[in-house]
């Protein structure tokens, strides 16, 4: 079994992509590096005034034991502050090592157990309830917690928790066994997420199409903007994720969607004539925070770039004259970013200022807004609007 060595936040980044950071964001770039690499600091929840307001739903999740705090930009806003780091990354508390895959690891990394299904190897001679320490793939340490199965039984078992998690690098709230949430009184979204529906002003009277919605955080938001009302017309093309969110809108009462499993970049297809769109587009997702290590590099980067032009394509066609198309990504990258949006400014799109700000100015845009892990503690994210003129 590898020592307990770990790795730096700066080698969990390709060396491609921490020249391309470098090159970006100058000395910027290792901060953003660390911040990426731990949870975020706020941790976000959107109340569901389909069903509840912010006040009330404080009140019942006190009850549930936690510690719910106010968001001072949006009103059905509340967060929960990050417990950790809980020690240090060179920290080696001498015990039986179990090793988890990166998804397990992430996941006991933010204070999860450890299931067995996420088990790759686990020292000789453990026994449930032994105290054992464990390890992401690459040696980090990312919790210590109680075996509840012996070293064999969690490297075959496909179910069951194999390691209770006691003490996690960081802790974040677990929220989806709470009544509250089975109620569908609040969502969990990222803050600058919840800024996109804000953005795109939706309203009652409008057609609004959202092409990339599983597993549906911004369709639901909408619907929730709206009333319920309005209609709203929701696609992905993964069936999996559609499922989900067809479980998701009926928990949070959401009613006026209308589900459609294809390809957005045949939406034209369709032959509607939106008054709005949002286009939450596929992205490298470099900003979503925690990240144990990356391994996209700037090759992915371009590639979906490109694969982004043809949903840009296909939203221009399918929006009415004088509607609005609101682009947003998870991710940190130019080319997916400001540079897409200029090629809509080519395409004679005009960009539009943001109802709701909270983030920074693009990079050479003005009327954009970008978040960045380290300035604004929330995952990395980009926002754009514009209008079909
Ligand atoms: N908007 C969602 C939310 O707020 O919950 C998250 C969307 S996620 C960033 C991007 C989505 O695009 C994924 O669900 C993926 O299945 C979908 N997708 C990728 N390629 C697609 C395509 N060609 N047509 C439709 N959906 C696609």
């Amino acid at each position: 079994m590898e020592r307990n060595g770990g790795y730096s936040s700066f080698e969990a980044f390709p060396a491609e992509l921490r020249e391309y950071y470098q090159r970006l964001f100058g000395r910027e770039a290792r901060d953003i590096m660390e911040s990426l690499r731990t949870p975020v600091e706020k941790y976000y929840i959107r109340v569901n005034t389909l069903k509840t307001s912010r006040s009330k739903l404080m009140n019942i999740l006190r009850k549930e034991g936690l510690r719910p705090k106010r968001s001072p930009h949006l009103k059905e806003g509340v967060y929960f502050e990050r417990q950790g780091p809980n020690f240090h990354d060179d920290y080696e508390p001498g015990l039986k090592r179990v090793v988890a895959n990166k998804f397990a690891s992430e996941s006991v990394y933010q204070g999860a157990n450890l299931y067995a299904p996420g088990v790759l190897r686990a020292d000789k001679g453990i026994k449930p309830g032994d105290e054992v320490q464990i390890l992401d793939p690459k040696g980090l340490l990312v919790g210590i917690g109680r075996a509840r199965m012996g070293a064999k039984e969690m490297i075959v078992s496909t179910r069951g928790v194999a390691v209770e998690v006691t003490l996690p690098k960081f802790k974040l709230p677990s929220l989806s066994e709470l009544d509250s949430f089975k109620e569908g009184l609040f969502y969990a979204q990222s803050m600058p997420s919840m800024v996109v529906a804000h953005v795109l002003e939706p309203s009652e009277e409008e057609l609004i199409i959202d092409m990339a919605a599983a597993p549906g955080g911004k369709t639901s938001h909408i619907a929730q903007l709206t009333q319920n009302r309005g209609e709203i017309i929701a696609i992905d093309k993964s069936m999996n994720r559609l499922k989900k969110m067809e479980e998701e809108l009926k928990r949070l009462g959401v009613k006026n969607v209308k589900l459609i499993r294809m390809d957005s970049r045949k939406l034209p297809e369709l032959g509607l004539k939106a008054d709005k769109i949002l286009l939450d587009a596929p992205c490298t997702a470099l900003g979503i925070r925690p990240k144990l290590w990356e391994s996209r590099t700037p090759k992915d980067i371009i590639a979906t770039a490109r694969y982004q032009r043809h949903f840009i394509n296909a939203a221009i066609k399918s929006l009415r004259r004088g509607g609005v198309l609101v682009y947003s990504t998870c991710t940190l990258s130019v080319e997916e970013n400001e540079a897409n949006v200029r090629y809509m400014m080519k395409k004679g799109l005009k960009l539009e200022e943001q109802s709701l700000f909270v983030g920074s100015h693009g990079m050479g845009l003005y009327e954009v807004q970008r978040f960045y892990p380290n300035r604004h503690l929330t995952q990395g994210f980009f926002i754009a609007r514009l209008r079909k003129v």
